[in-house]
């Protein structure tokens, strides 16, 4: 496990020049993205490199793009016995404009923070998916729910993956299921079992912790929906990802995280998955999924 740092800036950034001279004073091997006026360089390194701390310090003092992220090596990934997985966003659920009150029991949801809603109805896409090699996909705005092809059906039923149920996807326009396109049913941990001490917590109340964030943060609340109460996180990129042992115990093999993550109306569940599906899906070579964090289990 590794913190990195990336840095980047556009050609047409005033920062550019001299980012572009810091990188050669300190001799960095940054890249260089050609992509005519959206051209860029970008450097990503450990936050054990020379010149690490210098580096995030001028990035810092002069407002250049930096992002910073737990990277795990594979062989990390693989001897995890739970680890998060995440798939491609492909095309936006249906109808775009209340795909929520179409999907979702929405008795229990928040439209401010967006949590509370339950699924009791299909997902509806405009079309199948074009992707043809992957079969795992996913969708925009829903980043906890997987959709896949029938030969991971096939395979996970004769693989014995445990609790894990197959939902059908409408064709919005004709309303009938699609014959090649399923959505995982992946049942949600019913306890608090995320370990939530280093994250940032967002509750669902006027003026609350991200009203301070920059670039998210509003002076003013927006007019809206009572406030709920709830809180969820940031996605703790340079955290690690920890979860109760005790909690996942007896769990099947694809469980949702109980507590959600995301900020303004953005809630989504931690997706976890077992050790032996994430074997399985590397061994046999399937497209569309990635696991990249390990669950620390505490
Ligand atoms: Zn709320």
């Amino acid at each position: 496990m590794e913190l990195q740092h990336r840095i980047l800036q556009f050609s047409n950034s005033p920062k550019y020049e001299l980012l572009k001279s810091t990188f050669q004073k300190l001799d960095c091997r940054y890249q260089f993205n050609e992509n005519g006026p959206l051209s860029s360089i970008e450097y990503t390194f450990s936050e054990h490199a020379p010149y690490a701390s210098e580096l995030i310090s001028f990035a810092k003092l002069n407002d250049l793009f930096l992002q910073s992220a737990l990277h795990y090596e594979e062989k990390e990934v693989l001897s995890a016995e739970w680890v998060e997985a995440e798939v491609g966003e492909f095309q936006y659920p249906q109808p775009e404009d209340s795909y929520i009150e179409a999907t979702y029991d929405t008795r229990n949801y928040c439209s401010r923070c967006g949590q509370g809603k339950k699924q009791d109805r299909p997902f509806r896409l405009k079309k199948d998916f074009s992707q043809k090699q992957a079969q795992f996909l996913g969708l925009h705005w829903v980043f906890d729910e997987i959709f896949i092809r029938p030969m991971v059906v096939s395979l996970f039923n004769s693989t014995e993956i445990a609790g894990v149920k197959y939902l059908d996807v409408i064709h919005h326009k004709t309303n009938q299921p699609f014959d090649n396109v399923f959505q995982l049913d992946i049942p949600t941990i019913e306890e608090p079992a995320l370990i939530v001490d280093n994250l940032f917590s967002v509750t669902c109340k006027s003026q609350n912790e991200e009203s301070f964030v920059k670039g998210i943060g509003q002076l003013k609340d927006r007019p809206g929906a009572p406030f709920c109460g709830r809180v969820k996180y940031h996605y703790p990129l340079t955290e690690p990802i920890k979860f109760k042992a005790s909690s996942l115990k007896g769990l099947p093999d694809f469980v949702k995280s109980y507590e959600c993550y995301g900020s303004g109306a953005g809630a989504n569940h931690f997706i976890l998955v077992r050790n032996k599906v994430v074997r399985l899906i590397k061994e046999k070579k399937i497209k569309g999924i990635g696991f990249r964090r390990p669950i620390h289990l505490v």
